[in-house]
């Protein structure tokens, strides 16, 4: 089985006394406290990396915790490892004949199970196995910013995680991690969120991964898409027969995988049925033809159906696509990969894809290894920062996990993004 240390226990009989060392003294950061009545124990946790440390003191003369205090005074506790299936965890050592405290897992602090196995079996030391609670993510639900006559609405096609190191190129884990925390696995977490405008025409800009990945994707990507496009466009009073126009950014499977669906006979589809689909040329032919380095990104079935079914139309150059509403070549992520400029009553806002996919993405060259013409992104996203900052633009972040959209401020030669509520 795989176990991490989740945390050290620590027997105290007064909470507050000793937060005196752990707080005050060494300066660490202390969670307040959680009383977990089926154990008789109030728990505090104080934040040491990846595992932590957690102060017992007992609320019931009978706990467990007590009754250690009696006998042995203040001091190590316990140690938790924590395993992805504690119930198999068990199974596997009751067969190689370890002495367990609890047979069967029962519920631990933040929502979690634990078990303990028996001093006796482990060198001394009481264990505790722990899986942590499903962390279930609140689904992002439709926003709307009014840009003079259009109104633009984030809509969320849920989230997926990708390769911390891949999305910050050449920048060291020791700077981007406090940004973008990673899993155990070294992926972050990124939002693929989605523009609905209505303005003179309803216009979808991208549309997520959509489902049609394989289970080897899913586990790959570690989509969470429990509330996605099917659901967030109705949530936005919207339904896909409502949608004139898909316009897309360029044609990776987490931003044009939404536009195909596959119907109940097995054929892939487009998904809106009464749209137009606008894409760049140069980015259809270049997603028509990947190469091994593009492959990974490019799948036909999410494109190639809507020229089959003539629902596709190539746009040559930057060019405005309904009032208010233009494309801007951008390079850099792809050759032709484009961001999207709404503009109305004096005011503009651009939803810049990949070229700016987070928030954390600001300083110029925290530049996606996954860009094929890094130098190109440097140089583009130099000057519009400068141009964004100088003229107030309002950005929309399609992959940030928690910022849909923001301005980029500048002061004291500091750059940083103050979030739209
Ligand atoms: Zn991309
Ligand atoms: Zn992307």
């Amino acid at each position: 089985m795989k176990a991490v240390l989740d945390h050290v226990g620590i027997a105290v009989d007064d909470l507050e006394a000793s937060l005196r060392f752990f707080r005050d003294s060494l300066g660490l950061h202390v969670e307040p406290p959680e009383d977990v009545p089926s154990q008789g124990v109030r728990a505090q946790f104080i934040s040491t990396g990846p595992s932590s440390l957690e102060l017992l003191q007992a609320t019931a003369p009978e706990s467990p915790i007590a009754k250690f205090l009696a006998k042995r005074g203040p001091g190590l506790h316990h140690i938790t490892l924590r395993v992805d299936d504690i119930r198999a965890a068990l199974s596997q050592l009751r067969e190689c004949g370890v002495r367990l405290v609890d047979d069967e897992p029962r519920p631990g602090a933040e929502g979690a199970m634990v078990a303990f196995i028996h001093p006796s079996s482990a060198q001394g030391v009481l264990v505790e196995l722990k899986q942590a609670a499903l962390a279930r993510p609140a689904p992002e639900l439709p926003k709307t910013i009014r840009l003079g006559d259009i109104d633009i609405v984030t809509v969320s096609d849920g989230f997926f995680y990708l390769d911390g190191g891949a999305m910050f190129g050449v920048v060291p884990k020791t700077f981007w991690e406090k940004k973008a925390p990673p899993d155990e696995r070294n992926r972050i977490r990124m939002a693929m969120r989605c523009v609905l405008l209505r303005g003179a025409r309803t216009m979808l800009i991208d549309a997520g991964s959509g489902d049609k990945m394989t289970p080897k994707q899913a586990e790959i990507y570690r989509f969470e898409r429990e509330f996605n496009l099917q659901h967030s466009l109705p949530a936005a009073g919207m339904s896909p027969e409502g949608i004139d126009v898909v316009l897309a950014t360029h044609l990776h499977f987490d931003h044009a995988g939404g536009f195909t669906e596959r119907a109940p006979d097995g054929s892939i589809r487009p998904r809106f049925p009464r749209a137009q689909y606008i894409v760049r040329r140069g980015e259809f032919e270049d997603a028509m033809s990947p190469n091994e380095r593009t492959k990974g990104s490019y799948f036909f079935e999410n494109y190639q159906p809507l020229a089959d079914h003539n629902v596709l139309q190539l746009v040559d150059d930057d060019s405005s696509i309904m009032p208010g509403v233009r494309v801007r070549r951008t390079g850099g992520h792809t050759m032709h990969h484009q961001m999207v400029v709404i503009e109305s009553a004096g005011k503009t806002a651009v939803f810049a894809a990949d070229l700016l996919p987070t928030a954390a993405h600001l300083p110029e060259v925290w530049v996606m290894g996954y860009d094929l013409f890094p130098l190109d992104t440097l140089n583009f996203k130099r000057a519009f920062l400068r141009e964004v900052i100088e003229r107030e633009y309002l950005i929309i972040f399609e992959h940030d996990p928690d910022i849909a959209a923001g301005y980029i401020r500048e002061s004291g030669g500091k750059r940083y993004v103050e979030k739209v509520a």
